[in-house]
């Protein structure tokens, strides 16, 4: 089996049991004022110029030098919101990416609790690594995702800490992210609370706008915190799994940790990524907004240290 197969949402599709998949009723509940107030600072300019700045090179495979010119722009934006900015080298291969972790340290009594906002920068052409691969869905949109939901929640202080990740080498085999997990310390694995995935949120592939949350064991509370998120805050049509694959939550999962990912309803339909075809034509902002907008909700109460809402 090739390193593509392995690693391809389309391929790993297809081992989906239908037991594990959920169509969770849509409850809209009601909108804290406050909340609302947050949500409506996510702004459609800035996700499409962090999202077209992105998709802008021909490539962002893991080992490119625009992959690391792209990681140069994250940081120097996270840095200037305020965020402390750390890239830390991974292996791929015989050769080096990198991770990028920005930290924002909230104002709560230790021990805090800490949420992670994570999306793979890197991007492939499956038919070889000379070829372009613009990776607008895969993964700018999510990588632009972790952009603007960072700068959102610069806006305000918390009571908890936050950590945006982009990872490197995924396309290789979920590189940045095996390593960055393999490296939590115990400490930092009791405070995550909540790590939200993003890979491939702005393709729109169904009638409806929709999501598909998927997670493990230990993430059932968090996605049905997503669940009523999404019945309250977007029109989104809400899919479950509890079959993780092929993205950077399953690191997260596989320890035991609660890990979701968030990404465009039937994702397997678009047939264009890893091609030079994966174009930003073809992405649709308003979807990857009103994921964000899901996202942005829980996070939010996490970051408070407030209970759910149910
Ligand atoms: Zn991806």
């Amino acid at each position: 089996m090739s390193e593509h197969e392995t690693t391809c949402r389309r391929s790993g599709a297809a081992r989906i049991d239908p037991s594990l998949l959920g169509q969770p009723p849509r409850v809209e509940g009601a909108r804290d004022p406050e909340l609302a107030t947050l949500v409506a600072t996510l702004s459609p300019a800035h996700y499409e110029r962090y999202l077209t700045t992105i998709a802008a090179p021909t490539t962002r495979h893991s080992l490119s030098p625009e992959f690391a010119a792209v990681m140069t722009f994250a940081a120097t934006e996270l840095d200037r919101l305020g965020y402390s900015v750390i890239r830390r080298p991974i292996a791929v291969g015989a050769g080096r990416s990198e991770n990028l972790l920005a930290h924002r340290t909230g104002t709560g009594a230790a021990p805090r609790g800490l949420v992670a906002v994570t999306a793979h920068l890197d991007s492939v052409n499956q038919e070889g690594r000379s070829l372009p691969a613009p990776g607008a869905d895969d993964n700018a949109s999510g990588s632009a995702g972790v952009l603007e939901l960072g700068r959102v929640l610069a806006g305000r202080t918390w009571s908890n800490d936050v950590v945006l990740i982009l990872f490197g080498g995924e396309e290789q085999g979920l590189l940045g992210s095996i390593d960055h997990v393999g490296g939590l310390d115990t400490e930092t694995r009791a405070r995550l609370s909540a790590i939200i995935n993003m890979d491939m949120i702005g393709r729109k592939n169904t009638t409806q706008p929709g999501v598909m949350i998927e997670g493990g064991t230990a993430s059932k509370a968090l996605m049905s915190e997503l669940v009523a998120a999404a019945g309250t805050w977007t029109a989104l049509q809400v899919t479950t799994s509890l079959n993780p694959f092929a993205s950077d939550h399953v690191p997260f999962i596989d320890a035991g940790l609660p890990a979701v990912l968030t990404i465009e309803a039937d994702d397997r339909a678009n047939t264009d990524v890893h091609t030079a075809g994966d174009v930003l034509d073809t992405v649709d902002p308003s979807v990857a907004l009103e994921i964000l907008t899901m996202n942005l909700a829980v996070l939010a109460r996490h970051l408070e240290g407030r209970p759910p809402t149910p």
